[in-house]
């Protein structure tokens, strides 16, 4: 207990402008992004539902001569609307993923509290209390 270290944050980002460390983390192209990614992921969850529903379909009809006549158009509707949710989601998922890496990458992410001052910084904004 010979080599005291201080507990103090390594990188604390600060305003390159001000040097005020009260910053704030800006999301604009993951924003964009989750709800772009959301309503293409659903169209495209949906067209590619027709494979899914084609599959359901089947079951339906296979299921259908049991269940009567109805099965198959039963299955087909559930393929595409499971299409549609999965894709919407893992869409939208996607959609921020690739929103975050702009946000970080490209675009100003980082605004300055003290200053209006924004910039770009591959590291974590941590917010003090
Ligand atoms: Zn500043």
């Amino acid at each position: 207990m010979s080599s005291p270290q201080t507990p103090h944050a390594p990188h604390e980002l600060h305003c390159p402008r001000c040097h005020s460390t009260h910053l704030v983390q800006r999301a604009t192209a993951r924003k964009v992004g989750g709800v772009l990614g959301a309503a293409a992921g659903t169209a495209g969850g949906i067209a590619s539902a027709g494979a899914g529903a084609a599959t359901g379909a089947r079951l339906g009809s296979l299921v259908g001569l049991i269940a009567g006549p109805l099965g198959a158009p039963i299955g087909g509707l559930a393929g595409a609307l499971l299409g549609g949710l999965i894709g919407g989601a893992t869409g939208g998922l996607a959609g921020a993923q690739l929103g975050d890496v702009i946000d970080r990458k490209v675009l100003d992410n980082v605004e300055c509290v003290a200053c209006g001052h924004t910039f770009q910084s591959d590291e974590p904004v941590s917010e003090s209390p």
